[in-house]
């Protein structure tokens, strides 16, 4: 009865889930940004997120600052 939905896989721990529980980002230029429908995206689960070693890691992968990718985290989250 329930709809299937997307599966999608967290970057930074590649584990897989409902695409709805994920965060949506996308890489631009030398940022990362709340997706906004156009371009590549990728996807971050909610425990990544908080997550103090893997925001580090994506920090480096996408070669910006750390203080960034928390701030846009924290706006996301509201
Ligand atoms: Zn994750």
């Amino acid at each position: 009865m329930s709809k299937r939905e997307p599966i999608r896989m967290c970057i930074a721990c590649r584990q897989r889930a409902s695409q709805h529980t994920l965060i949506r980002l996308k890489h631009k230029e030398t940022d990362i940004v709340s997706y906004d429908g156009s371009g590549r995206s990728f996807y971050l689960c909610n425990i990544c997120a908080q997550d103090k070693k893997k925001k580090k890691g994506l920090a480096k992968r996408f070669k910006i600052n750390e203080a960034d990718v928390d701030k846009l985290l924290k706006e996301i989250d509201g």
